[in-house]
């Protein structure tokens, strides 16, 4: 058993494996409305030995019992509600060169997707239309017009990546109104957003940074090695 995580915690993608995994499955066989449930909790602990730090996190399915008496969870996949208990809140950190409007709702976007997704995807929309504003310097009114504006300026993968996410269920429905009205959404589709706006924090605001910081340190040898030149080194 192995399968890639994102710690929380430190960032690091790394692998979970055998050792550093644990789970326990509780079924609850007491005629409720949904049937026999199933209380899955997991823990992981991060690999990177820098960090160890550990992350919980419990899941209710819908759960089955065979002839023999043996009960197991009808689908992974399709839970009927996920808690993250440790971090409370997934949101990653983010430097402090991105606008704090921006990151405060990407902030509250994280810590609500499952409490309201509704609130969650509309903060989320909110934070997309400040980082077209403030990065791209494109300010329309909707936001589906400044997505469409937007094509031409970004490369054909990231704006795949958001024409995907809002061709999704309601929030696509809804990107082509107003960003602060409020929409329907489930959890699944809010942290599709949450995702969607980490990549691209990540491909525009840091990879920009980065790319200066590059330039900036090439720039910095070519003049010292100039300067030496001159001196007659
Ligand atoms: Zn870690």
């Amino acid at each position: 058993m192995s399968f890639p995580f994102s710690c929380p915690f430190c960032q690091r993608d790394t692998t979970i494996t055998k050792s550093n995994y644990f789970d326990i499955i509780q079924y609850i066989d007491k005629d409720s409305k949904d049937g026999i449930l199933a209380l899955r909790t997991v823990l992981t602990t991060c690999p990177n030995p820098k960090c160890k730090e550990y992350t919980i996190m419990t899941f209710l399915l819908k759960a089955q019992r065979d002839a023999f008496g043996k009960y197991s969870i009808v689908n992974e996949e399709n839970y009927l509600e996920k808690w993250h208990l440790r971090p409370l809140s997934l949101a990653k950190k983010f430097p402090n060169y991105i606008p704090k409007q921006i990151i405060q709702d990407y902030n509250e976007a994280c810590a609500i997707i499952n409490l309201s997704p509704k609130a969650s995807a509309t903060l989320s929309r909110r934070c997309l239309q400040g980082m077209i504003r403030d990065f791209w310097k494109i300010s329309k009114g909707r936001l589906i017009d400044e997505i469409i504006e937007l094509e031409s300026k970004i490369d054909p993968i990231s704006w795949k990546a958001i024409d995907a996410v809002r061709k999704v269920g309601n929030i696509g429905a809804h990107m082509e109104k107003d960003i602060n009205q409020i929409i329907d959404v489930e959890p699944k589709e809010a942290e599709l957003l949450v995702q969607l706006i980490e990549i691209l924090l990540r491909g525009w605001y840091i990879s920009k940074h980065e790319q200066e910081m590059r330039l900036n340190s090439i720039i910095q040898i070519a003049d010292q090695k100039e300067s030496e030149k001159k001196n007659g080194k």
